[in-house]
Parts: C-alpha cells; sequence; structure tokens
C-alpha cells in the first residue's frame, strides 16, 4: 500500500467548513419553516444549495488534504455528480424537517436516506480519482462511514427539526448543534478514508489536471465561505424583518382587540356586537332561524359605585361579566355596552329558550359577591327583543330590547320582560330625547331664530325676539315646547340657556357692525336659569366679549318665573337691570302677580300674552283685559308689547288701544339671522327711499 499523509492546515479547514455548512443547515431549516408558499420554496432551494455545497466542499477539501506521494486529480464529470448528490441530500433533509411533525419512523428513514446520500456522495468523489489499480476499501472502515453518516444525519435531522422555531438562546443552541453536526460529517469523511487503500504502483487516472490542489482548495473554501456567508447574511436580514412584521401583527391584532373589546372585561364593546348582531340577522334569515337579544342592565349598581367606590364597582362588573359568561354558550355574544349594561345575543329554537336563558341570568347575577371581603348583592333587569318580529335591523332590535329592559324595571326590577311594540312610547322616547339632547350643545345642533317686533302698527322695527330652535339630526327642526321642559327638569337648560345669550349677543354683534345699531335683542329665560349663581355673570361676559352695549340686550322672564322664589328673582334681576339690559315681563296676564310685587320689579316691557290678542275681537272680554293691562303697564312707565298678532284686526284694534310695540306672524315670522338682516336691509332701504 502506499504510504499517505494529510495537510494538517486542510484538514483544519475542512472542520471549519462541515461547522459552518451544518450551522447554515440548521438556520436555513428555521426560515423554511417559518415561511409560506413561494418564500418557502426560496428558502428550500437556496437552503439546500448552501448547505450541500458546504458538506461538499467539506468533502472534497478534506480530499485536498489527503496525499499520496504520486500525483492526484479528480474527474470533473464525477466530482460535479458528487456535489449533486450532496445538493440533493440537503434538499431532501431540510424538506423533512419543515414538515409539521417528524415521526420517530420518518426520521429514521430520512436519517438513513440521507447517511446514504452523504457516503454516496463520499465514494463518489473518491471515484473521481480513477485511481488505476482500483482502490481497496476495508469493508469494516466502509460500513463504520455509513453507520457514521446515517447517526450524524439522524442527528441532525433532530436537532433541525426542534430548532425550527425562535426559541430563546435559539443562537447558542444552533452554535452547539453545528458542532455535533460538523464532528460527525467529518467523523464519517475520515473514517471513509481510513477505510481506502492504495496498492503500491497505483496512479491517479484523473491526474495531470494541471491544477495545483492547493490553489484548488483555496478556490473551493472561498467559494464555500461566500456561498454560506451570504446564505446566512440573507437569512439573518430576513429574520429580522420577520420578527418586524410579528411584532407589527401582533401589535395590530392588540389594537384590534382593544378597539373591539371592553377594556375593563374583556367583553366584546358596541361596535363588535353590532358586527355580530348583523352576523345574526344575516344567518337567521338565510337558516330562517330565530334568535334573541337579552339587554341587562343592573339594579342598584349606582349606590354600590357611590358607597364602595370605583374600585369595587369596576370588580363587581368584572365579575358579572364572568358570570354572564357562564350563562351562555360558547357560540353565543356577550357585550358590554358600558355603565352597567350588557347585551347577550343568543341562538333559539323557541321564545322559551330565551325565557330560560334571562331566568338562568337573572338568578345567577344576583347571586352575593365577594369582593376585597364584602360580601355585596346586585339584581338585573333584562329585556328580550326577539327576531324576527322585534325589529328589522340590529339598532331596532337593540333600542326594543333596552325599552323592554325598562318595563322590567318599572315592573320592579330583578326579573326579565319581553318587547311589545307599546313599550316603545311616550316614557322610551323621552329617555332617548334626554340623550339626545346631552349631545346637541357639542354637536352644533342648536341655532336661533330672530322674529321682529315693530313699533306699532306697522313698523318700523325696533328689535327682535330669539327663539331657539333644536335642528335634529333625525326629527327636523323641533321646537322649544318639546324639548325646554326636558332641559328644564334635567338641568340642562342652563348650559343651553347660555348658549342661548353668547349666540344672541354675537347675532346683535353683526347687526350693530351692519349699521343697525338702535336695535334691541330679547333672550328668553327660564325659571331655573334665573335662580343659577351664574346667570349674571354669564350676562356680563357675553356683553364684554361681544363688545356690545348693554342696552341691546332684553331679557324676557315670565310672571310665573319672576314670582318662584320670588326675594332670590327680585335681587338677581336687580343686578341685571343695574347692568344696563332691559327686562320684559312676558305672556303677561297668565299669572297672578300681586301689584305690589309687580311694582317692585325692574321691569321696563310688559308683554300681553298671545292668548288675550288671539280672542280679541271688537269689544269682547279680552278688550277689556287688554285696555285694564296697557293702562296697568302705563303707570309703571313700561313699553306695551302685544304678541301673536296675526290679522289686521288685531293689528289695528291693539294700535288703538294704545300697544306700542306688535310682534306676531303677520309682522313677521321667527327667521334665520341671514334672512333677519335682509329684511333689516330691505327695511332702511324702502325708508329712504321715502325720505
Ligand atoms: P314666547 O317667549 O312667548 O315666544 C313667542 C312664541 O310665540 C314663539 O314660539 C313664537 O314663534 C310664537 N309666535 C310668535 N308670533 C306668533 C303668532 O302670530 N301666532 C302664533 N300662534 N304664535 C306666534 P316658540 O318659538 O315656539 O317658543 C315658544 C316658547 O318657548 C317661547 O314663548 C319661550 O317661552 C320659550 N323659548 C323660546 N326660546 C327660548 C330660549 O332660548 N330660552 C328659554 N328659556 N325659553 C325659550
Ligand atoms: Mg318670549
Ligand atoms: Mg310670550
Amino acid at each position: 500500500m502506499l504510504p499517505s499523509s494529510y495537510d494538517s492546515a486542510l484538514v483544519a479547514a475542512s472542520i471549519i467548513v462541515a461547522i459552518l455548512a451544518s450551522y447554515t443547515a440548521v438556520t436555513m431549516a428555521g426560515r423554511v419553516a417559518s415561511s409560506r408558499g413561494r418564500a418557502a420554496m426560496l428558502w428550500l432551494t437556496g437552503g439546500s444549495f448552501a448547505m450541500g455545497f458546504g458538506i461538499w466542499s467539506m468533502h472534497f477539501v478534506g480530499m485536498l488534504a489527503f496525499q499520496l506521494p504520486i500525483e492526484l486529480g479528480y474527474d470533473i464529470t464525477l466530482t460535479a455528480v458528487s456535489l449533486a448528490m450532496a445538493i440533493a441530500s440537503s434538499a431532501f433533509a431540510l424538506w423533512l424537517v419543515c414538515q409539521p411533525l417528524l415521526p420517530r419512523r420518518r426520521l429514521m428513514a430520512g436519517a438513513v436516506l440521507m447517511g446514504m446520500g452523504i457516503a454516496a456522495m463520499h465514494y463518489m468523489g473518491m471515484a473521481a480519482m480513477r485511481m488505476n489499480p482500483q482502490i481497496v476499501y476495508d469493508p469494516l472502515l466502509v460500513i463504520a462511514s455509513v453507520v457514521i453518516a446515517i447517526v450524524a444525519a439522524g442527528a441532525a435531522l433532530t436537532i433541525a427539526f426542534r430548532l425550527r422555531s425562535h426559541g430563546r438562546r435559539v443562537l447558542l443552541a444552533r452554535a452547539g448543534a453545528s458542532l455535533v453536526m460538523g464532528c460527525a460529517i467529518v467523523g464519517m469523511h475520515y473514517t471513509g478514508m481510513a477505510a481506502a487503500g492504495f496498492p503500491e504502483g497505483s496512479y491517479c487516472g484523473a491526474a495531470n489536471s494541471g491544477i495545483d490542489t492547493q490553489w484548488l482548495a483555496l478556490l473551493v473554501i472561498v467559494v464555500t465561505l461566500a456561498v454560506i456567508a451570504i446564505a446566512l447574511i440573507i437569512s439573518v436580514l430576513e429574520s429580522r424583518t420577520a420578527l418586524l412584521a410579528s411584532s407589527l401583527d401582533r401589535a395590530n391584532d392588540e389594537l384590534v382587540r382593544m378597539a373591539l373589546h371592553d377594556n375593563l372585561t374583556r367583553l366584546p364593546n358596541r361596535v363588535l356586537l353590532e358586527d355580530r348582531l348583523n352576523q345574526a340577522i344575516q344567518k337567521a334569515q338565510r337558516e330562517e332561524r330565530q334568535f334573541a337579544v337579552l339587554f341587562l342592565d343592573l339594579d342598584g349598581f349606582k349606590a354600590i359605585n357611590d358607597t364602595y367606590g370605583h374600585h369595587t364597582g369596576d370588580l363587581l362588573l368584572i365579575e358579572v361579566a364572568h358570570r354572564i359568561e357562564l350563562c351562555k354558550r360558547a357560540e353565543d355574544t356577550a357585550a358590554r355596552l358600558g355603565g352597567d349594561e350588557f347585551v347577550v345575543v343568543i341562538d333559539i329554537d323557541d321564545p322559551d329558550d330565551a325565557a330560560a336563558c334571562a331566568q338562568r341570568l337573572v338568578e345567577e347575577i344576583s347571586r352575593p359577591y365577594r369582593l376585597n371581603r364584602l360580601e355585596l348583592r346586585v339584581s338585573v333587569s333584562i329585556g328580550l327583543a326577539l327576531w324576527p318580529g322585534n325589529g328589522a335591523n340590529a339598532h331596532q332590535l337593540l333600542v326594543n330590547a333596552d325599552a323592554a329592559m325598562y318595563h322590567a324595571k318599572e315592573q320592579g326590577r330583578d326579573g326579565y320582560c319581553f318587547f311589545e311594540a307599546a313599550m316603545n312610547t311616550a316614557a322610551h322616547r323621552q329617555r332617548q330625547l334626554v340623550q339626545q339632547l346631552r349631545q346637541a350643545l357639542e354637536r352644533e345642533e342648536f341655532v336661533l331664530h330672530f322674529q321682529p317686533k315693530m313699533v306699532a302698527p306697522a313698523g318700523p322695527i325696533i328689535g327682535v325676539e330669539a327663539l331657539l330652535r333644536w335642528q335634529h339630526p333625525e326629527r327636523g327642526v323641533v321646537p322649544p315646547a318639546d324639548f325646554l321642559p326636558l332641559a328644564e327638569r334635567t338641568g340642562l337648560i342652563v348650559p343651553i340657556g347660555t348658549w342661548v345669550i353668547r349666540e344672541a349677543c354675537r347675532q346683535m354683534r353683526r347687526l350693530v357692525d351692519q349699521g343697525f345699531t338702535d336695535l334691541t335683542v330679547a333672550v328668553n329665560l327660564s325659571t331655573v336659569q334665573l335662580t343659577h349663581a351664574s346667570l349674571v355673570a354669564d350676562v356680563r361676559a357675553a356683553l364684554a366679549d361681544f363688545r356690545l352695549d348693554a342696552r341691546h340686550l332684553v331679557l324676557e322672564i315670565t310672571e310665573s318665573t319672576a314670582m318662584r322664589d320670588a326675594e332670590t328673582s327680585l335681587a338677581i334681576l336687580r343686578q341685571l337691570a343695574a347692568l344696563g339690559v332691559g327686562i320684559s315681563l312676558d305672556d303677561f296676564g297668565t299669572g297672578y302677580s300681586s301689584l305690589l310685587y309687580l311694582k317692585r320689579l325692574p321691569a321696563n316691557e310688559l308683554k300681553i300674552d298671545r292668548g288675550f290678542v288671539t280672542q280679541l275681537v271688537d269689544g269682547n272680554e279680552d278688550e277689556a283685559i287688554i285696555s285694564a293691562i296697557i293702562a296697568l303697564g302705563k303707570t309703571l312707565d313700561m313699553n306695551i308689547v302685544a304678541e301673536g298678532v296675526e290679522s289686521p284686526d288685531q293689528q289695528a284694534l291693539l294700535t288703538s288701544l294704545g300697544c306700542d310695540t306688535l310682534q306676531g306672524y303677520l309682522l313677521g315670522h321667527p327667521m334665520p339671522a341671514d334672512q333677519l338682516l335682509t329684511m333689516l336691509h330691505e327695511e332702511s332701504a324702502a325708508t329712504s327711499a321715502i325720505h
């Protein structure tokens, strides 16, 4: 046999290459596994190439390290075939570890196939030397090398499969795995080399290629390192972007979850509920099925919140949400609308199913709660609306279930109630109105209209009365009589009234700016406003902010308003009068003011109620009353206004009775500010034409 030796530098290089190739293999397996579709295909192709090239070049460098006392060379074709084998085995291995599962039997088959592939590559590479006579192989060592290849492949596959996902310390684990794998590959190679014996007098059939083996080794190593480096760099970059993309995905999911769920109870919120309701409607229509909407409102929750604090209230709500979830099936929806309001949507075969669910909820929720060492109790009122029948869309179903819930409350709480058409009446509409009224100010749904007041009998205009209008998004223009009583009962009249005062001043400022410097604007005050502490300051601020002389502003109060809490009203009215604003007694004749009290009021105008004017016919009782009022007013040195003048007869008669000012549809309807301006301009054009 020919004596053989190894170039130790090249052996070391081959080991390094083996380890790097293994590292690439493990990394690539991770990339392929975490990609989809085309990207996965690209990773598989690129990965197989890098890994196969690495394994092959380890083997080739190992061969180059092998030295015999004769000249050696390598058949290009056979060498290329051995490279192809390495790449094919790598592709197979990568594909195998990227399958979702790797059962033991498949692992073993894979290890055998891959090990044989690597061994075949090795012996094919040896054959590329085309030795003559043939290389003599030691069969035991050959078998050992194949076994090593198979075991190494098995270990490599197992490790690669486990390391596919990004775990913690994945880099360290990969490095360790690559070391094991690399050494196994090297071990296989050198065992295979040890198995080979070269008979004395052998010569290499592939020699005299003329290529210097040292240079060839260097070339192969450099190319291999380049291939591996490129693969790794791309992999790192790609995994960074993938990581970024996945954390963006997660952030996005969280945002969506937050936008669609209630923060406290984690139940779906109103937005998601409406979506689910729409889906339920579609499904019910398709499958001709029924479902029920249960509207839940806790009884006495506010008291618990007030007594034990918000924290306890929150804990209670979480617990209630939990119990609600226990009462429904997984496919049903439970949502929190806010506050202590919840909605449950359930599929039913029969209204009795809905009743049973409601009963279960009532019982479950009213069981005592243990929170912060407190034992608390709440009950719940539930309204039910059914599909089909109780509403044509998600919104109506909710509104009707809500109405039914209110009915349940009125019936003594702690129970449930099915919706009936009669429930959707006055009481419910009022509640809706209050809610909308609360938002009307910020949504800028209020406007002022202005009705002219004329010098009797037919002008000129000496002032206007500001009358409030609510431009309701659904109902159109709502007259004050339909919402003011509600605004007064709820206290909303205070902010609304302040807005009216400011808006009237703002419009008056416009009129003054356009040259109408002798007009007044009258604003109606309600009782609540008059007794509210901030009124005087608000009026003063409005005048100042719009640089308006106080004489431009008149405040209209009704007799009954002035009479309520007479002393306080009197004090406030005096302060207002002291500012210089006019005070007008509206709807005069409908109250029961004592003459004495009237005398003490700082009013300078008196408006005869429309009721007297409407009935006014020459010589009847109303004429007598009006004459008396006028006489009274004149004695107190007041300006007399008649409102509700609708006919020329009334106009003539009121003038002859001594009214100073007339107001009514005959002379002008309440109108928007711009229309009033046009009217004023027309009037001033007409008078200047006369003069
Ligand atoms: P009011 O102060 O007595 O206002 C006169 C009401 O009579 C206005 O009704 C006006 O449109 C109406 N009117 C005027 N001329 C005629 C006419 O010739 N024939 C008939 N049939 N009606 C006429 P509106 O605007 O519906 O206001 C009703 C009441 O609402 C007002 O009675 C006033 O008390 C109150 N109001 C209006 N705006 C405000 C406001 O900004 N604040 C407060 N607190 N109350 C307001
Ligand atoms: Mg008025
Ligand atoms: Mg009036």
